[in-house]
């Protein structure tokens, strides 16, 4: 499909350069022409730089909080293949279909929209390597605001309090930054629980009339008590009750990707577990800084803040 693409660009390109043979076609026509063709080759998001690698991103164009499919396939098969987005190195393993790659980048919720460069890096068996750029435009992802009002005690935090909160937040930051070198998940990701979205991903927070960090996950409204269970194969790397999101279950399902799950009553798992999908991590409740029972479900990726529901979005393309 791309290379008829080039060909055609590269036939009206040679029309309007200067010097070249005139065409029948008015400079103007042709320059529109010229301009279609390339805003339909950025649809497709999809090159062919090198005749080696050939590169796809779903959705092709991305917005803020977004995970995105990045696959490859190509004449030669690679040993092995890797993408480098913002410094952050993500593998890509066989897929489905043979001779494709695949894999996934995060997109945190405060990158600046622009387009980026994807560097995707393919070795051969006899070790010959194969690099190629990758275009990725991302826009501005829709977050709305939200306007809450909670205790004075859980928002103007003392010193003591403050501390903790630091300690905390440094704890996953380090945890974030160890996710191990092999993929545990395995095809489609699944919600932990049915319940009612009632606070969507990146609101923009403001907590007694002062604005606060943006809400990096869903919020699932059920019943205290109800199973939580785990999105997919993973480790568990964390139970503990911290003070904002109170008794915590996170799961690294390696190379990068780490599910959370916040406010429950109880954690019915423990560091060090391995879990299956739909295996229950614990129960709905409202510990930590919550206004009433819930599940706080957030996802991180190659340490950005991405919104779970694009995760589950793109399982349709994982398979099983
Ligand atoms: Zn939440």
């Amino acid at each position: 499909m791309v290379v008829p693409l080039l060909t055609v660009t590269r036939d009206f390109l040679h029309c309007v350069t200067p010097g070249a043979p005139q065409s029948a076609l008015p400079v103007r026509v042709l320059r529109v022409l010229l301009l279609l063709s390339l805003l339909l080759l950025w649809t497709v998001k999809s090159l062919n730089a090198d005749d080696n690698l050939r590169i796809e991103s779903v959705p092709g164009m991305a917005k803020q909080g977004d995970v995105c499919l990045i696959r490859t396939s190509g004449p030669v098969s690679p040993k092995s293949v890797h993408a480098e987005f913002q410094g952050e190195r993500c593998p890509l393993a066989p897929g489905m279909q043979n001779g494709i790659f695949e894999g996934l980048i995060g997109i945190d919720l405060t990158t600046k929209p622009a387009t980026y460069e994807i560097k995707v890096i393919a070795t051969d068996a006899s070790g010959r390597g194969y690099s190629s750029p990758f275009f990725l435009k991302i826009g501005k992802g829709v977050f709305s605001t939200q306007k809450l009002s909670l205790p004075r005690s859980m928002v103007d935090l003392d010193a003591k309090t403050i501390e903790r909160v630091h300690n905390e937040a440094s704890r996953l930051k380090a945890l974030f930054q160890s996710s191990r070198d092999e993929r545990l998940w395995k095809g489609a990701f699944i919600r932990p629980l049915g319940g009612k979205l009632s606070s969507t991903f990146g609101l923009d927070r403001i907590i007694n009339g002062q604005r606060r960090s943006p809400h990096a996950g869903v919020d699932l409204e059920s019943e205290a008590g109800t199973p939580v269970l785990a999105s997919n194969t993973g480790r568990v790397v964390l139970v503990d009750d911290l003070f904002f999101s109170g008794k915590s279950v996170i799961l690294d399902h390696g190379w990068g990707l780490y599910s959370m799950y916040f406010h429950l009553s109880e954690g019915l798992v423990k560091e060090g577990d391995r879990v299956g999908r739909g295996d229950m991590l614990g129960r709905v409740g409202s510990t930590g800084r919550s206004t009433g029972p819930h599940l706080h479900w957030a996802i991180r990726m190659n340490q950005a803040r991405v919104d779970p529901l694009s995760l589950l979005k793109l399982s349709e393309h994982l398979g099983e």
